[in-house]
């Protein structure tokens, strides 16, 4: 009796034991797609070269003809943080760019789309953080992109601070009728991509890594090369792209412009994302960053409102830039 009691024992430990492996697992390999850089799973081989990082050598300077109404800046968000994270940037930079900026979410906000005179799009995409909702987002965001006819399309997150007037000198020196793709790489370093095979006994074999610009810090794509993205990503082709390569949105625009067109990524180190240690940033150099992020403890260091009434630093940081708005401290 006590024998198999024991056994029946060790037979429930056994299976706990597996189960906690199998969800560790689950997890592992979750995080894995996720942490940036990192390993990722890939169907292919990749020929990307390195990003180019010298952008003064690139952009032409030439192209002062180009105004804030030649770009189209779309924010990711969802209905989660329509009370939390849109207020923070509809009462700050979002007041140098309303004409310009369009919010692109999962659910209807009538206050909102009011407050925004309708740049709040509701897409249909589900609600969660899963890549396959993000890549609908993105995808209906480079499809109002293509329709608006503009010369440049910026993306940024919904926890971006975007300093508008310097993302415009910063277009104008590149030429939208050459091919454009202007990013941050996550932690300059690019993704290195595996092929995993089903059974864990074998080792993953290298397929080549590839350099990306993250959506958290900003991307920007020029009309030029946008129109050459449409026979592979217009109309929703884009999400089929995501869950083919099983890619997050970010590094699939990454494999579709660098790999599949052969564009190199142009990094342009004024972009930020929360990826970095935001107190890091030196006041004197704020001026000229184009975005900035939040997270969790991961703030700037700028003076300003006190924290409670500005935890995100958004509105410091605004007054602190462009200090004759109202709502700003004499
Ligand atoms: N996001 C979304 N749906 C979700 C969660 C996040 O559309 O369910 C958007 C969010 O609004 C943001 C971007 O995806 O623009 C990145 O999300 P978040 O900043 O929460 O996470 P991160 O990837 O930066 O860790
Ligand atoms: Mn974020």
């Amino acid at each position: 009796m006590g024998t198999l009691r024991m056994f029946k024992a060790a037979v429930v430990l056994i299976t706990l034991g597996y189960c906690s492996l199998l969800v560790y697992q689950g997890s592992v390999n979750f995080n894995f797609i996720e942490s940036r850089p990192g390993s990722v799973q890939a169907a292919f081989t990749l020929t990307t070269s390195e990003p180019v990082t010298d952008t003064k050598l690139q952009g032409s300077g030439q192209n002062k003809n180009i105004t804030l109404d030649d770009i189209f800046i779309s924010v990711k968000t969802s209905k989660h943080f329509h009370q939390t994270r849109l207020p923070h940037i509809l009462n700050s930079w979002y007041l140098l760019a309303k004409e310009q900026t369009w919010f692109f979410t999962d659910g209807d906000n009538d206050t909102l789309k009011k407050l925004t005179n309708g740049h709040l799009i509701n897409t249909n995409c589900s609600d969660t953080h899963q890549r396959a909702h993000l890549c609908c987002k993105t995808s209906v965001e480079y499809d109002w992109f293509l329709q608006s006819g503009k010369k440049w399309w910026c993306h940024f997150d919904d926890d971006n601070y975007v300093n508008v007037p310097r993302l415009l000198t910063k277009l104008q020196e590149f030429d939208p009728q050459e091919d454009w793709y202007l990013g941050r790489i996550s932690v300059d370093k690019p993704v290195t991509l595996f092929i995993l095979p089903k059974e864990t006994k074998k080792k993953p074999s290298l397929k080549g890594s590839l350099w990306f610009g993250t959506f958290g810090a900003g991307v920007c794509i020029s009309k030029s090369l946008a129109l050459k993205m449409v026979p592979l990503a217009s109309g929703g082709k884009f999400i089929s792209m995501c869950n083919s390569i099983k890619l997050p949105d970010d590094i699939t625009m990454g494999y579709l412009i660098s790999h599949l067109l052969g564009v190199n990524m142009v990094v342009v180190r004024e972009f930020h994302s929360h990826l970095e240690q935001m107190k890091l940033l030196p006041l004197k150099i704020l001026r000229d960053q184009i975005s900035f992020g939040y997270s969790t403890n991961n703030v700037l260091n700028v003076p300003g409102f006190d924290e409670t009434y500005d935890p995100t630093r958004f509105l410091s940081l605004h007054c602190f830039l462009y200090p004759h708005f109202e709502f700003c401290p004499r």
